[in-house]
């Protein structure tokens, strides 16, 4: 690749993002926030090490990516102490251990026995970690996650696991639907933060919600959302269907 190649695709990728971050702002300004208060984490699943480069010399310091070994040979082959890697799809319990050695958050949690492993793991390399719980918001059966009503006790529980820095929640809004449906699962985050605020946490307690991807990452904000999760609408349409990442759904609600 030539100096000039390079030097397009990174004024293509600041574009994109400027792009992303002007909404988000403007996001932002529709229900009163302020613009710094909301994150981006570009989800780099799929996406070759030389546009993760690029993204990186553009400013971006950390990635979502939903597969343990893909992230683990990102990680490895990026070899930067300041990119930080978020594992952000479902985490087999045999999988934390590797986990618990390259990743800096998991935003997947989902259940008692994920918790205590990684915990377990973390613990022997020395390292806490920041984990999202992630719950299923739009009571898909198809989707991961913990129910609403599970998720006060699940938190609390956390306490037990003293390399796990709870952060947040994390969810996946309804897929191919109506934006009330979808806004609508962003409400159920928002009210279940304030539960969880008045019933379970200390009152200085972060609780961040990580919730929108690029079709819907707007009204996640005007929702609440603190993290917003981008793949597409930075990197590029993908080739692989969702299905691959998420088994479960149905083919084509890619995009
Ligand atoms: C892929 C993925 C995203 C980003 O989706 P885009 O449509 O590419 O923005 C967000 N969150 C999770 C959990 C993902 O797997």
């Amino acid at each position: 690749m030539t100096s000039t190649e390079t030097g397009n695709d990174i004024a293509a990728f600041r574009k994109r993002l400027d792009s992303i971050h002007a909404r988000m702002a403007a996001a932002c300004k529709r229900v009163g926030r302020e613009p710094s208060s909301v994150s981006l984490l570009p989800v780099s699943k799929t996406v070759p090490l030389a546009s993760i480069r690029t993204a990186i010399d553009a400013g971006c310091r950390m990635f979502g990516e939903n597969r343990v070994q893909e992230a683990m040979h990102k990680a490895e082959s990026i070899q930067d102490p300041d990119v930080r890697w978020s594992v952000i799809g479902h985490l087999q319990t045999n999988k934390a251990r590797y986990v618990a050695r390259f990743a800096d958050e998991v935003q997947s949690l989902d259940s008692a026995k994920l918790a205590q492993v990684l915990d377990r793991n973390l613990q022997k390399q020395n390292r806490q970690m920041d984990v999202f719980v992630q719950v299923n918001s739009s009571f898909e059966a198809s989707k991961y996650g913990l129910s609403i009503e599970e998720t006060p006790a699940f938190v609390q529980s956390l306490r037990d696991y003293p390399n796990l820095r709870f952060c947040g929640l994390m969810t996946l809004a309804i897929f191919d639907a109506e934006e009330q449906e979808v806004r609508a699962c962003f409400q159920r985050m928002s009210g279940l933060r304030e539960q969880l605020r008045e019933n379970v946490l200390s009152a200085d307690a972060r609780c961040d919600l990580s919730m929108g991807m690029s079709g819907d990452f707007e009204v996640a904000i005007e929702e609440g959302a603190d993290v917003v999760r981008v793949g597409q609408a930075l990197f590029g349409a993908r080739g692989v269907p969702d299905s691959h990442y998420w088994p479960g759904i149905h083919e084509g609600t890619t995009s």
